[in-house]
């Protein structure tokens, strides 16, 4: 059982940058307003998550922890999901994989903390904490080393966790996000996103600013398309403005951060007359729809989609996008 938990682990936890981002959207989930994130030698040694959420009930510790077990559906509407969370593999897979210490306290509980090693869970015991959770993992894949020898130079893959945290931040303005770098003891901020206040469309302006940049703000076109039951909204850049790599997309479904390749495909699309192939358009789309219109369940990772009508998002997103090129003279 141990060694299949272990196996089932690593399909949701590839790198550092998938835990990352698991923890990042439980805290998010939790109704988190800041989220610090600590790493230390790539994410390999040390991943920390501190968030001012919900916290989680000292008699829910060991549930949370537990295979399956999520807070947050109900195993009969798996269509039909709008919170990041819904398969209840994260925690358990991180135990598996990782030292894992989580800490919680939730309003009017007492803080408790509880340790899982090797996927073995140890005893709840009392800790401090004023509010929130704090999630620790140390040594990640160190029962695996074969998975370890397969990570990248702790180089790469702090800057995939950096993408991570960048792309969970651009899809929730409201929310303070900050990633430091412990590695050898110095402390470092490697990114840094204040929560933006005031309606969403101002928010997302600031935090586009914030991530990509006042000069991808100073040339961005609004996007705001409709068409059967799929939403457009976010931002475009003209096609002069290039950041060059392919970082500068940000495409997210119903809230959440998705690397799609038919959404990719159709801003390919939308900026193939108007743009060189060897250039990178830059934007931010959010696509929102009734949850039953899309599939988000498809890769372990959920960073893939599947629509119920691929060809109307597609045909969505290029037009959205022609429509506003071609009202700004392009
Ligand atoms: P899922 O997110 O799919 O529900 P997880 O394994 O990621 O599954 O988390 C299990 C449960 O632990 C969640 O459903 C939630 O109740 C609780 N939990 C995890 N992280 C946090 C957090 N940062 N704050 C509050 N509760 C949390
Ligand atoms: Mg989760």
């Amino acid at each position: 059982e141990a060694a299949i938990n272990r196996i089932a682990a690593g399909e949701v936890v590839e790198r550092p940058a998938s835990a990352v981002k698991e923890l990042v959207e439980n805290s998010i989930d939790a109704g988190a307003t800041r989220i610090e994130v600590t790493i230390a030698d790539g994410g390999k040694t040390l991943i920390r998550v501190v968030d001012d959420g919900c916290g989680i009930a000292a008699t829910d510790l060991p549930l949370a922890l537990s295979r399956h077990a999520t807070s947050k559906i109900d195993g009969t509407d798996l269509l039909n999901i709008h919170s990041f969370g819904f398969r209840g593999e994260a925690l358990p897979s991180l135990g598996a994989v990782g030292r894992l210490t989580i800490t919680s306290r939730a309003a009017g509980d007492t803080a408790e903390t509880i340790q899982v090693t090797g996927g073995t869970m140890g005893p709840v015991k009392p800790a401090a904490l004023a509010r929130g959770t704090q999630v620790d993992l140390a040594d990640l894949f160190y029962a695996t080393p074969a998975r370890l020898k397969f990570l990248r130079t702790d180089r790469a893959e702090t800057q995939a966790v950096v993408d991570v945290v960048r792309r969970l931040a651009m899809a929730e303005p409201f929310v303070t996000m900050i990633l430091r770098d412990t590695t050898g003891g110095d402390e470092r901020t490697l990114f840094r996103a204040d929560a933006e206040t005031g309606h969403m469309f101002d928010a997302l302006g600031g935090r586009l600013r914030t991530v990509l940049g006042r000069d991808f703000a100073d040339n961005a076109l609004a996007l705001d398309a409709e068409r059967d039951g799929f939403h457009l909204t976010g931002f475009a850049a003209l096609p002069t403005f290039s950041k060059g790599a392919a970082v500068a997309q940000y495409l997210n479904v119903n809230g959440r951060p998705v690397r799609d390749r038919m959404l990719l495909g159709a801003l390919r699309a939308a900026y193939m007359d108007v743009m060189s192939r060897d250039r990178h358009p830059v934007a931010c789309l959010f696509v929102d729809c009734d949850p039953t219109l899309v599939d988000v369940n498809v890769h372990p990772a959920k960073s893939e989609v599947r629509f119920r009508d691929p060809a109307c998002v597609r045909g969505l997103i290029v037009s959205g996008i022609r429509h506003a090129l071609a009202g700004a003279g392009h």
